[in-house]
């Protein structure tokens, strides 16, 4: 038998085949010319008993469900692999005599050559061309997985953003506050560095909404937003905790530095206009400021019932102002 001999009652040759390419060896085509050719009709998955065995497609595509051990090896989203004629699968679990769990389906009629492990390994030891095949081909998915791995982790990363900003303002959300309120507070304790937050709360912004609308207060909301969020040093953080409710949090930052920082916020809002478009008239907001420090012994519990406390006093003493 040569090179050109077929599989089984199939019409592929050995140069087919993605792993056997350049092994133009008479004696791997002899080796391979025997082995079992199994027909699959399309929509059917592949039954082959729980035994580990290489699968060359030979024509058809088979669909590859990711392995219970390994999390897929470079497919799509899902984690299936497709593989094309003249692709293999289950050479890893050939490899380590792992148990070939993965779910194999052929998506439209397909004919697969089966090689059995004791076959692959005596055709390692004789082909250096196979082994070199097989090595290139592990390390290919090696990479691929990888990237996947990658791509997952920034993709993980950039829900993990989008969960803690507020889609409105792009502002630190409630869930970044209760996440981060605590670490920054546990911090500050530990160094004895001071902590302050400024609590906002926008004045008469239900009568903002009755008269210039829903959609006008959303841009308004946002306005305010940016106009806290640009006031602040880098090292602050600026939140929207609540629906016109915003704060800064001030690390290392002591009562008197934080009441002038929420002097200076009081002072932009109420001087910034609030819609961007000349033609209308430029309604301003003001906001009322509640200001609180991290105390000797307190917590963020403590810290934000200061703060409230003192935005009420703000709110009572006539809006528009900021209280300690
Ligand atoms: P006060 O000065 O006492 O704070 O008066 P207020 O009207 O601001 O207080 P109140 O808490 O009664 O009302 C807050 C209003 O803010 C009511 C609500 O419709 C509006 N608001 C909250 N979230 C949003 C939002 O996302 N968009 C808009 N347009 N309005 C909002
Ligand atoms: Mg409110
Ligand atoms: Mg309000």
């Amino acid at each position: 038998m040569d090179q050109t001999s077929t599989f089984g009652a199939s019409r592929y040759t050995l140069r087919d085949l993605q792993l056997f390419s350049g092994a133009d060896d008479p004696a791997v085509a002899a080796a391979l010319a025997p082995c079992a050719v199994m027909r699959v009709a399309g929509g059917r998955r592949v039954e082959d008993g729980l035994r580990a065995r290489l699968y060359i497609v030979l024509s058809g595509t088979l669909e590859v469900a990711p392995d219970a051990h390994s999390d897929g090896d470079g497919g799509t989203e899902t984690g299936t692999t497709r593989v094309l004629p003249g692709e293999s699968v289950g050479e890893q679990a050939v490899l380590d005599d792992a148990v070939n769990l993965a779910g194999m389906t052929a998506l439209e009629d397909c004919e697969l050559l089966v090689i059995e492990p004791e076959l692959v390994w005596q055709l390692i030891d004789r082909s250096n061309v196979l082994a070199r095949n097989l090595l290139r081909l592990l390390s290919f998915r090696v990479r691929a997985a990888k990237v996947q791995l990658r791509q997952r982790q920034k993709l993980g990363e950039f829900y993990r953003q989008l969960s803690l900003n507020d889609a409105l303002t792009g502002l630190y959300n409630r869930a970044w506050l209760n996440e981060m309120l605590p670490k920054l507070a546990t911090r500050a304790r530990q160094d004895g560095s001071p902590l302050s937050v400024v609590m906002i709360d926008l004045d008469h912004f239900k009568r903002f909404n009755d008269t210039h609308g829903h959609i006008a207060g959303d841009a308004a909301l946002s306005s305010a937003a940016s106009v806290i969020r640009d006031s602040l040093r880098p090292s602050d953080f600026a939140v929207r905790y609540g629906g016109e409710e915003l704060m800064a949090v001030l690390p290392d930052t002591h009562t008197r530095l934080a009441e002038m920082v929420a002097q200076r916020l009081a002072e932009r809002l109420r001087t910034a206009p609030v819609f961007p478009d000349m033609r209308l008239p430029l309604p301003h907001i003001t906001g009322s400021f509640g200001v609180a420090s991290l105390g000797p012994g307190g917590d963020e519990h403590t810290l934000l019932a200061a703060a409230d406390a003192a935005l009420y006093r703000a709110k009572q003493a006539g809006r528009d102002r900021v209280c300690i």
